[in-house]
């Protein structure tokens, strides 16, 4: 026989688009696995690689791997072929890939979050017992317990050390090291919950899913549910059956942090499963997040709960995924590796034979689209339960308004009843900071960030410009630099000015606000939401944050300032996104025994987008707005990858644009090249941007010119190229 050795195939950390190929010394092939983290050499320096395939063969010209950096695997073999066809699908480096996938800290050279360790005893081989009474206790509490760690027997004995440590010299006991992982579950308890019959919407909802789980196929499902509706108790119920047949359960939520009503249900719903769940986010420190993983991955967690990253959480036995508020943008990451956790999930389920069950009050239309067409099962939800009707909206014309007031009389007059009645309201203007810009009234000089194409928002709290791109900020300044007037005003409103004007006008109500800026500090987001639960706050003053999820019994009024600004963005999805947040916030209004009631101030009372989610009318906007993008070719009719070069050299950058627009025009097929042009944003953070779309009728015909795009695209020194696969934003 020939040399055979032992072979791996490594994802390494480089912006290298496939695997490459190491040599595993015979040292460490005893210890390599599929899954672990490894140190490899590449060109004249050292990077972090992942170890996706094991095989014999010719080292012959091949590196060696210099380490291997996991005692167990990250991942398991089942999650490599999705790896790869996620990498192959956003032409993103393989590495980077599972890098993204996995928690941070993971990435680099300098090792991983510290792993936390226990001493814990067990039987030792010596016969009889110990001298000392103090001995003789410790020995016999281990002895009844089996392997005991030494936190539970501290919690005994106070401090064991000395008489533990003669036990193990004596050979009455042995002690070995266990990892211990850091469980923020672990800090407050959680009383279980019963769950509530089902009504006959939900019941029949529930039965399709249940039985594919039976099945194990893959089988996507949409519940569309008007908010309130119950789609969370199907979501629970289904989660139920998989984990009845020994399936494992994945939910996806757009953002924890304003979620954290749904993680408590979970944990009601699934009380004393605590230690079988992991909740993974970015609010967790690092070492949290890299113990919930290797809990994860292995095999000891049943359900994990998380945000977009979760969708490459490595269970072993997945049977059903859900993505809950399906429609939101977060599930799409905007920088790097741009998947769309969505997307992947459904991917995910297809490639290991799970149930995935999509749900929105008001689903994607790509989403919606598929479940007409009878690619998505669809399961629809038309009442609340206990017969709660929708709140009354009501859409209030603003082209006749006059003054400064940012209210309109009828909200003004809302406000003071629901304040008479005790009950509370909430404000969303989408917009944070004092004003959008200042304005010199001299010269109409506005204030623009030095290093991005926009105005500086104007933050009142802090006397501060700032951009809301990069960190640029500045004091604003008491004389215009064009033309040296003093007449500085702020112009338009945000958050903070609808704050002031609501507390100039209702001094006796007690006021929050809830934006990016009001919550900075960890936890002040769920301190915000416990107070108004409580009934502290009068009025929830906010962004769409005031939108997500939240369940308020107390809340009985909503109104929208400026419902149209978001039509007017550069965007084919801009309605989609507007119908989507009025429709979300309107129920928040009367989400208990009292009926609700929503006023949207706007200059556009006619666009289907408003009067669509006045009536709460999801089909109705869904016709409008689908024709439209079937007259465009816009998804889902067609598929858009976004290019975007970018570089301190304007005229490199053009060129480069250029360049490859020709390149990929010349062989484009059926796929269109449009562009180059200057994005919307053309300059961020000091570079310029050009942009190339790529659109194309099929997702074959995409693929074709994404290859074409792999071979011809190269690195020229000063322009960067991101692409980005399905964008959700195109600025
Ligand atoms: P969604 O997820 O669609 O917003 P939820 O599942 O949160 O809806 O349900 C809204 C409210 O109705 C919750 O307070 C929930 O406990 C309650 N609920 C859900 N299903 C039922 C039911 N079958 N009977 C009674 N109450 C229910
Ligand atoms: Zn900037």
């Amino acid at each position: 026989m020939d040399n055979l050795s032992t072979l791996a195939r490594i994802a390494v950390a480089a912006p290298i688009d496939k695997a490459l190929s190491y040599a595993v010394p015979d040292a460490l092939a005893e210890l390599i696995e599929i899954g672990c983290r490894v140190r490899v050499s590449l060109g004249r320096r050292e990077v972090v690689g992942f170890v996706l395939e094991l095989s014999r063969g010719s080292a012959e010209g091949l590196k060696n791997i210099v380490e291997i950096m996991d005692r167990a695997p990250l991942f398991g073999a089942d999650l490599v072929p999705f790896f790869e066809r996620t990498a192959a699908y956003y032409l993103h480096p393989i590495g980077y890939c599972v890098k993204t996938a996995l928690p941070a800290g993971l990435g680099g050279l300098d090792g991983a979050p510290k792993i936390l360790k226990e001493k814990v005893y067990s039987a030792g081989s010596a016969p009889g017992s110990p001298q000392g009474l103090r001995q003789r206790e410790i020995l016999e509490e281990v002895l009844r317990q089996g392997r005991t760690p030494l936190s539970a027997l501290r919690g005994r004995f106070g401090a064991p050390h000395q008489a533990l440590a003669r036990l193990v010299e004596l050979g009455f006991l042995q002690v070995e090291e266990q990892e211990l992982c850091r469980d923020p579950f672990l800090r407050h308890s959680i009383a279980p919950d019963t769950p509530p019959d089902l009504t006959a919407e939900q019941q029949t909802a529930l039965t399709p899913i249940c039985q594919v789980l039976n099945s194990g196929k893959f089988s996507p499902f949409l519940v569309h549910g008007v908010t309130g509706s119950g789609k969370t108790e199907i979501y629970l119920r289904a989660i139920d059956e998989a984990l009845r047949l020994g399936r494992d359960a994945l939910i996806l939520v757009p953002e924890i942090a304003l979620t954290p009503q749904l993680v408590q249900r979970f944990r009601a719903r699934f009380h004393g499963m605590e230690k079988e769940m992991a909740v993974l986010h970015s609010g967790l420190s690092d070492g949290e997040r890299y113990d919930g993983w290797r809990r994860i991955a292995k095999g000891d967690v049943r359900m994990v709960i998380g945000a977009r990253s979760a969708v490459f959480a490595p269970l072993p036995r997945l049977g059903i995924i859900v993505v809950d508020e399906e429609h939101e943008s977060s599930y799409k990451q905007q920088e790097g590796f741009r998947y769309n956790a969505r997307d992947l999930a459904l991917l995910r389920g297809q490639m290991t034979g799970a149930a995935v069950v999509l749900g929105s009050a008001t689903p994607s239309l790509t989403s919606y689209h598929r479940a007409t067409e009878g690619v998505i099962e669809l399961l629809s939800l038309k009442e609340r339960p206990k017969a709660r009707p929708m709140p009354e909206v009501q859409l209030v014309d603003m082209s006749g308004h006059k003054g400064e007031d940012l209210l309109s009389e009828p909200v003004h007059e809302a406000i003071v009843a629901t304040l008479a009645r005790g009950e509370q309201s909430i404000v969303l203007l989408n917009r944070r900071g004092f004003a959008p810009f200042l304005l010199c009234e001299e010269c109409g000089h506005s204030f623009r960030c030095p290093n991005c194409e926009i105005t500086l928002t104007y933050h009142q709290r802090n006397r501060a410009l700032r951009c809301h791109y990069c960190d640029y900020h500045d004091q604003p300044p008491d004389r215009c630099p064009r033309c040296a007037g003093q007449q500085i005003q702020p112009a338009g409103a945000g958050t903070e000015r609808l704050e002031e004007d609501l507390e100039r006008l209702f001094p006796e109500a007690r006021i929050a606000r809830m934006d990016r800026d009001s919550l900075t500090r960890k936890g002040s987001h769920e301190e915000l939401t416990t107070r108004m639960r409580k009934g502290e706050v009068d009025i929830l003053v906010g962004t769409q944050m005031v939108a997500k999820g939240h369940d308020f019994p107390g809340v009985t009024l909503v109104a929208v300032m400026n419902a149209d600004s978001s039509l007017n963005f550069p965007d084919f999805r801009s309605a989609e996104r507007t119908f989507a947040l009025l429709a979300q916030v309107a129920g928040r209004a009367g989400r208990a025994d009292r009926p609700g009631q929503v006023f949207i101030q706007t200059y556009a009372p006619e666009h289907y987008a408003l009067s669509c989610a006045a009536s709460h009318d999801f089909e109705a906007f869904y016709a409008e707005d689908i024709a439209f993008r079937k007259e465009l070719g816009y998804p889902p009719f067609g598929y858009l990858t976004n290019l975007v070069f970018s570089g301190n050299d304007t005229v490199q950058v053009a060129q480069e644009a250029n360049r490859l627009a020709s390149e990929l025009l010349s062989m484009a097929g059926e796929a269109q090249v449009l562009g180059p042009a200057p994005c919307p944003l053309s300059r961020l953070r000091g570079k310029s941007r050009v942009q190339l779309l790529l659109k194309a009728d099929s997702r074959h015909g995409m693929r074709r010119i994404l290859t074409l795009l792999q071979q011809r695209r190269k690195t020229t020194a000063g322009v960067g190229l991101t692409v980005d696969v399905d964008p959700m934003d195109m600025l």
